[in-house]
């Protein structure tokens, strides 16, 4: 089984939640770029202070912070049997970042979540009102104009790797079609 996976997918598609559920039945770390940005804004590090205003207008930080911040992540022990990427990379620049540190097999599978956009909307806005800073409307927008244009270029970077996966449905329905993909 692929053990060294990315999860792709627009905002609100529910890798985080697919990606965790993964990592703890097979037993490697879940990577989550925009977790760990998250909690150095809380800590208020350097890192955090400059992604913060960028995260709340729905931007991408810049390549280079989070290149550096995965690179550390994944030189850790933990990531040496496998890891699931998500959130990162994020466009090609940080994909030709990652190749560069770790070689073309970085990623042996990549799991693309399709979901309907107006679905997509309804589940940012639920979650707006659970406190995500970015799940304001205007920023929901934003962050899917980031996600179409560079992001998504992505797709055709790990052609050869990618298996689509329907991710409308319940967590447990989802989690099944995940863990069939994956064999
Ligand atoms: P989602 O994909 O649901 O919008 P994430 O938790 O993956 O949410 O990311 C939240 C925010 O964190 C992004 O909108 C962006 O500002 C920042 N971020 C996360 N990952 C990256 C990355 N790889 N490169 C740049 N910015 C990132």
């Amino acid at each position: 089984m692929a053990r060294r996976i990315l999860f792709l997918g627009p905002p609100g598609a529910g890798k985080g939640t697919q990606a965790q559920l993964l990592a703890d039945a097979i037993g490697i770390p879940h990577i989550s770029s925009g977790a760990m940005l998250r909690e150095a804004v809380a800590d208020g590090t350097e890192l955090g202070k400059k992604a913060e205003s960028i995260m709340a207008a729905g931007d991408l930080v810049p390549d280079d912070l989070v290149v550096a911040m995965i690179e550390e992540r994944l030189a850790k022990d933990d990531a040496r049997a496998g890891y699931i990427l998500d959130g990162f990379p994020r466009n090609v620049v940080q994909a030709k970042a990652l190749q560069a540190a770790l070689g073309d097999d970085a990623i042996d599978a990549m799991l693309l979540f399709d979901v309907g956009e107006d679905e997509l909307v309804d589940r940012l806005l639920g979650r707006a009102e659970e406190g995500r800073a970015d799940d304001a409307e205007e920023t929901i927008r934003r962050r899917f104009d980031v996600y179409r244009g560079e992001t998504e270029p992505l797709i055709e970077a790990y052609a050869d790797r990618v298996i689509a996966v329907d991710g409308t449905g319940s967590v447990d329905e989802v989690f099944d079609r995940v863990q069939g993909a994956l064999g």
